[in-house]
């Protein structure tokens, strides 16, 4: 023991170093990354994007939050990011990772025994899956989505997108060469998916169809009737699901809905999880799929080549996360159901429609008949200017979008509190 156990040794050697925070200072003022941006653009370059890449749009967020960076009374409203930080008992467990000199690759898969902490963890969902075989730890669910496009999707294949949609998937189906199909949800339907809206715009001709459910924008979720007609819908179009179910730990009312657990959709559906939202732990990178065995066969080619394996120091963290905070989790997913509940309730009294969030930490409420012209991104704007509360105009989120804008309650209830007094200022 003592002078043989390398976390003594390891802890003295780095005497009074302080990495966490050199990194964060160096983390958070990246100017080199940033210059070498703006040079590669420059005019003369070598670097002209692929086609592919040069077909898709720059991010409608980041425009807008450079005028939020420019103000320090900014409250904002805009961020898709916990903001709490991990659970301590994460993160010591990367700390001791560390110290023990976990330094290497794991598996291309990810650790084993994270892998099956992972199965046994979303049988709560009714999903069962093997950890050897049907299990991929990656760098994140971004990982994880950006996988299953480049692993399944050929060129010129059709890739529905329920819209308003999460940012990235249009862009990274276009990155693997496939067209995105929008799904309009309403939010009259509380923009839940509806087999009308999947007939309407033609996803029965479609190849993949991607699930978002609780949903990044609306903060939607799906009841058990709803998910069975679309997973019915799915099965007799013969269509291939990506599933995207990071905010399942997430939920508020009634039980997580994974269109993978019905009849007939195991086979099809690559469900798609992580760390970032229930654990707080956006900044670990970590996620999983999990699938029938050729689709994580085919995901884990691609990433044993692109990826190797996840962060290994973010493998302990996650592999702690799951068998130590059950109990911070619940106390953030109370904390921010309190806060949906107030936020809710504060824009029906302003006179703003939202649909019941039911997941995730999003509310998605109707801006267009008390914005100029109707206009979700000049309200946001003045909202901004006049009052110092950001957030995303639904245009953000693709069409579907209009005339609403992305409200996160990822943010204290103080702050909530302060933003919701400046808008009722700014409404009236
Ligand atoms: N999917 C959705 C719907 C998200 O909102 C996010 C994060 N904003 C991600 C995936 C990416 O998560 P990760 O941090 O695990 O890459």
């Amino acid at each position: 023991m003592n002078g043989g156990d390398p976390r003594d040794s390891d802890a003295r050697d780095r005497g009074g170093d302080d990495p966490t925070g050199a990194g964060r200072g160096s983390v958070e003022t990246d100017g080199g990354a940033a210059s070498g941006a703006e040079a590669s653009e420059g005019e003369g370059s070598r670097f002209s994007p692929a086609d592919r890449v040069a077909s898709v749009p720059p991010s409608g967020i980041r425009e807008f939050f450079e005028i939020a960076e420019n103000r320090d009374d900014v409250i904002s409203l805009g961020v898709g990011e916990p903001d709490f930080t991990a659970p301590w008992a994460a993160r010591s467990a990367a700390i001791e990772s560390l110290e023990r000199g976990r330094t290497s690759y794991t598996a291309n898969r990810g650790m084993p025994d994270l892998r099956r902490a992972i199965a046994e963890r979303v049988t709560r969902y009714g999903q069962s899956y093997d950890p050897d075989s049907e299990v991929l730890v990656t760098t994140g669910a971004s990982e994880a989505v950006d996988l299953a496009f480049r692993a399944f999707v050929n060129p010129g294949d059709t890739v529905a997108l329920p819209t308003p949609t999460y940012v990235s998937y249009g862009p990274g189906v276009r990155f693997a060469g496939g067209e995105p199909l929008p799904v309009h949800t309403r939010h009259e339907d509380g923009w839940a998916l509806t087999t009308e809206a999947l007939s309407e715009a033609g996803v029965d001709e479609a190849d993949v169809l991607v699930l978002c459910y609780p949903n990044n924008p609306t903060g939607a979720t799906m009841d058990a009737d709803e998910m069975d007609a679309v997973a019915a819908f799915c099965r007799e179009h013969d269509l291939l699901v990506v599933a995207d179910e990071i905010y399942a730990a997430l939920t508020y009312d009634g039980d997580h809905q994974s269109v993978a657990t019905r009849p007939g959709m195991r086979e099809r559906t690559v469900v798609i999880n992580g760390f970032s939202k229930a654990y707080a732990m956006t900044g670990l990178r970590l996620g999983y799929a999990m699938g029938p065995e050729a689709a994580i066969d085919a995901m884990t080619k691609v990433h044993q080549y692109a990826m190797l394996s996840a962060p290994t120091t973010a493998q302990h963290a996650a592999l702690a996360a799951i068998d130590r905070c059950d109990d911070e989790v619940e106390e953030m997913r109370r904390e921010y159901d309190r806060r949906r509940r107030y936020v809710v309730s504060r824009l029906r009294e302003l006179g703003l429609p939202v649909a019941e969030p039911g997941g995730a930490f999003y509310a998605f409420p109707r801006v267009a008949d008390v914005a100029s012209d109707g206009d979700a991104r000049a309200f946001a704007t003045e909202l901004l200017e006049a009052e110092g509360v950001a957030a995303v105009p639904g245009t953000a989120f693709g069409a579907g979008g209009e005339g609403h804008i992305r409200i996160s309650y990822a943010t204290g209830l103080d702050d909530l509190k302060e933003a919701m007094a400046r808008l009722e200022r700014f409404l009236s």
